[in-house]
């Protein structure tokens, strides 16, 4: 039935987009035109686009609340660097063939200005048809580039801004894509399977050593990076989760953060013909799907400490620098509100959580399973790391609440692996380790935040713009337009 039911949507999604906007670079809702500007307005020369992916109003509201407001007595709101911006609009998400889009069709829309389908990267929806990304024209127009990521460099959202491919799978092509690039600047996460998925395949990093790219992965040599050392892909030491930068909730001081990588980026770009840095917050999407709020939260900051960088810059060159903060979609159905807490928030709780929900299983779970064998284990031999992990005494919940917990323990004790999924299953905890997610999720109920999915959901996404041009980021309008908006901004010459 659910199959049926989004194969209906996804045919009249695709009809739609082949009688109404025939999958095209559209004129933008604004009425701006690609090639043109207003006479007399200068170009856009340095050009920061943030996508926080998973990242609509409610990631955005719940970073600014727990910025100031920690109890419902203190009810005051500070803004973003970001959401202080002077002109806000409202982008609608859904693709060719869902009104839920994934991070690939949704990253092809900004890149590209097309619709395509989930999982498709600048092809058309026959996936016959390649898409040129606007870092393309950007180039062909002088101005260097820079992609960063905190997610791997050949993941979606990155790869949609250099590489086109009929799958996101498809991470080895990708990744030689990347290598064989002629962009300026690579950095954040690694680069996924550069061996290829069979780890038989020439590394990805070595051709593109071979095509003049510097690749460093140690702090020493980032810190070594200056303007003139070419082309660069950097790498963050450490990696979490799939090749990741770490959760920035989990980061030490004394690691690199997407800020970081942003104003190295600024470093190496900055030239007289002009840049375009685009900067992924992309873990915040990988915290929403697992409904972890705290984590979502503090990667928001980071990306907002990041666009502080680029406000800096912009001080420095007020007249020809444009920043814009985006979405791609919302993750998670997140929202300020809970069934159980009602009219009242406690951010103060999420405060109290000092690990990712990945960090606790690294650091927690996973050393507890691997020692203890699962007739001896017991919740009780737990609790002192889920109060310093999420700050949650398990001992002043509800009957209810600990039962839930005891029951999520049992569960991840018994390693369930069935897949698919059993319908209580992963409507319980989604494809996680149940108790890990029982936890974040009794840990965001108290404070007063709800989550309606582990999967993306289907609601526009606001963008802030900053700078020359910001104006025509204004209104309602389409991811599609982004891209117009943005070549319009920059007065690229669209072919
Ligand atoms: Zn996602």
């Amino acid at each position: 039935m659910k199959k049926r039911i989004s194969m209906w949507l996804g045919a009249a999604a695709l009809v739609l987009c082949l009688t109404v906007i025939a999958c095209q670079p559209r004129k933008d809702s604004a009425g701006s035109n690609a090639n043109g500007l207003a006479a007399g307005k200068g170009q856009a020369k340095y050009v920061f686009l943030f996508i926080g992916d998973g990242m609509a109003m409610p990631q955005v509201s719940s970073a600014e609340v727990f910025s100031t407001a920690r109890s419902s007595q203190d009810i005051t709101v500070t803004k973003l660097g970001f959401s202080k911006f002077p002109v806000t609009g409202l982008t609608t998400t859904y693709d060719a063939g869902s009104f839920i889009t994934d991070s690939a069709s949704a990253a092809t829309a900004i890149a590209s200005g097309n619709k395509t389908l989930n999982g498709v990267i600048n092809m058309d929806v026959g996936k016959t048809q390649k898409f040129k990304p606007i870092t393309e024209y950007v180039r062909d127009k002088g101005m260097k580039v820079g992609i960063v990521s905190s997610v791997t460099l050949n993941h979606a959202t990155p790869a949609s801004f250099y590489a086109q491919a009929p799958s996101r799978s498809n991470y080895y092509d990708i990744a030689v894509q990347l290598a064989k690039s002629d962009f300026d600047y690579f950095g954040g996460g690694s680069i996924l399977q550069r061996t290829g998925k069979g780890n038989d395949q020439q590394d990805a990093v070595e051709l593109a050593k071979a095509n003049g790219f510097t690749y460093i992965d140690t702090k020493d040599d980032f810190n070594a990076l200056k303007p003139g050392s070419g082309k660069v892909i950097a790498v963050s030491p450490r990696l979490q989760d799939d090749g990741t930068m770490p959760y920035d909730i989990d980061r030490k001081p004394d690691e690199l953060s997407l800020a970081d990588f942003t104003k190295k980026g600024i470093e190496l770009l900055d030239n007289p013909k002009g840049f375009f840095m685009m900067i992924e917050g992309g873990k915040v999407d990988w915290a929403c799907h697992a409904n972890d709020a705290g984590a979502v939260i503090h990667d928001v900051l980071a990306m907002d400490a990041a666009v502080r960088a680029a406000i800096d810059f912009a001080a420095k060159h007020p007249n020809e620098t444009l920043i814009v903060v985006t979405g791609d979609h919302e993750t998670g159905g997140l929202t300020i509100g809970f069934a159980g807490t009602q009219y009242e928030t406690f951010f103060d709780k999420v405060a109290l959580q000092k690990r990712s929900y990945v960090a606790f299983g690294d650091e927690v779970l996973d050393p507890y399973k691997a020692n203890t064998p699962a007739a001896g284990a017991k919740l009780a031999d737990l609790l002192p790391a889920i109060k310093e992990s999420f700050g949650i005494d398990i001992n002043a919940l509800s009957a209810f609440q600990k039962e839930q917990i005891e029951f999520a323990f049992q569960r991840s004790m018994n390693n369930e692996q069935e897949r698919p999924f059993a319908e209580d299953r992963y409507l319980l905890y989604g494809g996680y380790d149940p108790l890990t997610i029982k936890l974040t999720q009794m840990m965001n109920q108290t404070a007063g935040i709800g989550w309606t999915s582990y999967a993306h959901t289907g609601v526009p996404v606001p963008t802030f713009a900053s700078g020359v041009h910001q104006e025509i980021f204004g209104g309602y309008y389409d991811n599609t337009d982004m891209f117009r908006k943005l070549a319009s901004a920059m007065n690229l010459k669209i072919n």
